[in-house]
């Protein structure tokens, strides 16, 4: 089943229990999400020889309901990318538009499900992983609320911001995938019992449109289409600066949910124009943290017996990890230095709370939020390596709902004349994964 793509680092099945809700499914996991007995590279040289011990709660979740694992999916190495361009491992090409990158970081878990070789896949979204991908193959992808789906078992890049999410053909099979997944788990004490808060979510907007009311971790039966009545919020900031065929796609969209009995309004987002760096200073200190295990004795390739211990560490990591990785600890631990933390750590903070405060109050005006997931379409292999900065910013529409915990689904919506895939992203308020659902399922 090798894919000429190269979507999968490892090719190892993981068969599921004999019934279950998933029991025909087969999804494939990125291959930073533990899996017991198959390695676990990340991406990286680092851990190209990693087996772990025990599996993600996310791997028990799907197995148990049936799911057969084909394999573990590529991706940018640790997280860090927009590309999977970063991978130890070589890039992965966009099935859906050859030659082009598939998006990253989980561009290896959108690449499969965009060329059938998986029915579905998980990734996950710090800034925008599982969204991009998704969008730039022509598929759907989830980013739940922060807590909704448990972290236990997946390899740190910044914990404060990931949450691992579905990515699906259709938002009804993303849907299924993510009740399996979601739900509480006393391994991660970041996951929290969401019941209440989906209820209420799902009530507040079946106040207005008379919808029934959500029951237990259930998203499948919200992907009913039904989209009358529905407020959606469009940020205006989020749409402006986009690439010109992309803004076209999205309005054509927004029609066709009017045509559906929905109405748009523009709002303001005022301080996302701070989120990309905010993000980054964010996402790169908690990854200057996080990576310090791999030290070739914790974890990672061993950097040898000569010399002191010092010296061993510098090259277990000088070897290990990619130019992206480096950089990224580099600033990251610049970001935290005495000195800096105020500067630098401490503002980032502050304007996080500032796009939170910014989404509540837009969220308080519409049910949902409405923008393209990504300013552009896929680049084309090879073109955005070069200056990171550039990649960064493509992830000014995606970055501020990690900032903010909240959840994000992408829909295909059209494709570009040069028949490049187009999402449209709809954000949804703290928990509101059914209402985000629903509006999704209107388009695909
Ligand atoms: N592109 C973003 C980054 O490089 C998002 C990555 C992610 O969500 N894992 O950090």
């Amino acid at each position: 089943m090798s894919t000429e793509y190269n979507g999968y680092v490892t090719e190892e099945r993981i068969e599921g229990a004999d019934d279950g809700p998933l029991s025909d499914w087969t999804v494939a996991v990125k291959d930073n999400i533990s899996t017991e007995g198959v390695r676990t590279t990340c991406g990286s040289d680092m851990l190209a020889d990693y087996v772990p011990p025990y599996d993600a709660t996310v791997v028990e979740r799907l197995t148990e309901a049936g799911a057969t694992i084909p394999g573990k999916t590529n991706m940018d190495e640790f997280g860090m990318g927009t590309t999977t361009e970063t991978s130890a491992f070589g890039a992965t090409d966009n099935p859906a538009a050859p030659g082009h990158v598939p998006g990253g970081s989980s561009g290896g878990s959108a690449a499969v499900v965009a060329a059938g070789d998986a029915d579905a896949a998980l990734g996950t979204d710090t800034g925008g992983s599982v969204r991009c991908p998704a969008a730039f193959c022509g598929v759907v992808g989830i980013k739940p609320t922060y807590g909704l789906v448990s972290r236990y078992g997946l390899v740190a890049y910044a914990n404060s911001l990931e949450q691992i999410g579905p990515i699906a053909p259709t938002v009804e099979d993303a849907a299924e995938l993510l009740e399996v997944i979601a739900g509480p788990d006393e391994r991660d004490a970041t996951t929290r019992d969401a019941r209440e808060a989906l209820r209420a979510s799902d009530e507040r907007a079946g106040d207005a449109r008379e919808q029934e009311n959500g029951a237990d971790y259930e998203f499948a039966d919200a992907a009913d289409g039904d989209v009358d009545g529905m407020s959606i919020g469009v940020p205006t900031e989020l749409v402006e600066g986009a690439d010109e065929e992309v803004v076209e796609t999205f309005w054509d969209a927004l029609d066709e949910l009017e045509s559906q009995g929905a109405s748009y309004h523009e709002v303001d987002l005022p301080s996302v124009e701070h989120a990309v760096e905010a993000y980054y200073v964010i996402a790169m200190s908690e990854a200057s943290s996080n990576l310090a295990r791999f030290d070739g004795v914790r974890y990672g390739q061993s950097g040898g017996f000569e010399g002191d211990w010092n010296e061993s560490f510098a090259r277990s990591r000088e070897d290990g990890f990619g130019a992206e990785v480096k950089r990224r600890i580099l600033l990251g631990t610049y970001a935290l230095s005495a000195g800096y933390q105020d500067k630098y750590y401490k503002k980032a903070q502050d304007a996080r709370a500032w796009v939170k405060q910014d989404f509540d109050e837009a969220l308080s005006k519409a049910d949902v939020l409405a923008s393209p997931t990504m300013p552009v379409p896929p680049m084309e292999l090879g073109e955005s390596l070069d200056d990171p900065l550039q990649m960064y910013l493509a992830d000014a529409n995606t970055t501020p709902v990690n900032l903010a915990n909240l959840p994000a689904i992408t829909v295909p919506a059209g494709e570009t004349g040069d028949d490049l895939p187009v999402g449209l992203q709809f954000v949804g308020p703290a928990f509101g994964e059914r209402e985000i659902i629903r509006a999704g399922s209107a388009l695909a």
